[in-house]
């Protein structure tokens, strides 16, 4: 559990993720990519999924580019 993650290490996961979307599923809540065998997503705890490949890879680079969109603990209260 991360935030901290790294625009690089994100486009790098983007990348392995897109070149197997099989093994992944775009959560229909919050459009995480979550593994195939997740019976429900880590982050929103929904249960609604797009296995279809075309949208993992597409989303897979979505999220490899964009900027982290948390909220930084610096800036909770
Ligand atoms: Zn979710």
């Amino acid at each position: 559990m991360s935030n901290n993650e790294s625009l690089a290490a994100r486009a790098q996961r983007a990348a392995q993720i897109a070149q197997k979307p099989e093994l992944y599923k775009v959560c229909e809540g919050c459009e995480s990519i979550v593994v195939r065998d997740a019976a429900t997503c880590p982050n929103c705890h929904g249960y609604r999924f797009d296995t279809e490949s075309e949208r993992v890879r597409s989303q897979a680079e979505i999220l490899g580019k964009r900027l982290p969109t948390s909220i930084p603990p610096s800036e909770l209260h």
